[in-house]
């Protein structure tokens, strides 16, 4: 299949004919390529800088293998080095925990943290068989109480109601005492979101994280934010041990650079795509695909 790298690279390789090898008077020309493909992908420029120099150290002086000219040769080379960059790690829910596991959700508002809550509830239902309790610690937008409600009942697993007037700590530590009488597995506690990070949003997800001890801490991301994806992702890795990531609206048509962006910053997994708004449009995140992906 041809990318837009590839394409990239042929165009230019035209014009180095007879090389045989990756060298150093080739590679930088290539890299220049590769680095323009991934800031369309909306890598954010200091993340494509660390992955360029990982890229040169690998690509240099490689034998070109069978037929491959040297831009074949890198595309193969950034593709792998692309994939196991972002591909690390396990892709699945950690749930060994004393029952009831928690898992708490992060992320600015809007990012898919209501959406994904209840595709997760799904998951866990249908693919690991477990009892799902979900609560809405957003005491600040009532509707996203009652949004969580809705969303949890299509899911098939049961919500455990809350009130604005309710602090969030308050109301974590009740669902998490309802979920232990009831023997429930898992208890998925979704928080509020703001426009963009502030002070008083880390401080209560770290009380919530204080108070709950989360076996999964859970950044959701929307793969459309681009370039910002970096800034924010910082943010909640200062704040909170973070296990994994989900990064939501891949269906739309961002080419997704933010995965790298995103995987860099946190040393987190990406465990998740969201993939539409539907509640099974949910998918156990395919690094090597995407690789394909943001490469275009
Ligand atoms: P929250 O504020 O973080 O809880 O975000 P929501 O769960 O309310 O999601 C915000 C908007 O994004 C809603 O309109 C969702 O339907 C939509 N959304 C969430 N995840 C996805 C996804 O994977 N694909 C698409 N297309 N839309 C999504």
């Amino acid at each position: 299949m041809a990318s837009a790298l590839t394409d990239r690279l042929s165009r230019l390789v035209k014009t180095m004919r007879g090389q045989a090898r990756i060298t150093e008077s080739n590679v930088q020309d290539m890299l220049r390529e590769v680095r323009m493909a991934l800031l369309e992908a909306d890598v954010a420029l200091p993340v494509v800088r660390d992955f360029i120099a990982r890229v040169k150290e690998k690509a240099l002086g490689q034998e070109v293998v069978g037929s491959l000219n040297p831009g074949q040769a890198l595309v193969g080379i950034v593709h792998k080095e692309l994939a196991s960059t972002m591909g690390e790690g396990i892709s699945d829910i950690n749930l060994a925990a004393q029952p009831p596991a928690v898992i708490l959700m992060a992320g600015l508002q809007g990012a898919g943290k209501t959406t994904t809550t209840a595709k997760l509830a799904k998951h866990l239902i249908e693919r690991r068989k477990k009892k799902v309790l979900t609560v809405s610690a957003d005491v600040y937008r009532p509707a996203a109480i009652e949004q969580l409600k809705t969303v949890t009942k299509q899911a098939g697993a049961e919500w455990f109601p809350s009130a604005p007037n309710q602090k969030p700590q308050d109301i974590a530590l009740a669902a998490l005492d309802h979920a232990r009488r009831h023997y429930f597995d898992v208890l998925l506690v979704d928080t509020a979101g703001r426009l963009a990070i502030d002070e008083a949003l880390m401080a209560e997800i770290r009380d919530l994280h204080a108070a709950l001890k989360p076996v999964e801490t859970l950044f959701v991301v929307d793969a459309m934010q681009g370039q910002d994806a970096v800034n924010t992702a910082r943010a909640f890795k200062e704040a909170l041990p973070l296990t994994g990531i989900v990064l939501t609206k891949l269906d739309g048509d961002s080419r997704g650079g933010a995965a790298l962006s995103v995987r860099q910053v946190t040393g987190a997994p990406i465990k998740f795509a969201g993939v539409s708004e539907k509640i099974d449009g949910l998918e156990v995140f395919d690094a090597d695909r995407h690789a394909g992906r943001v490469l275009g």
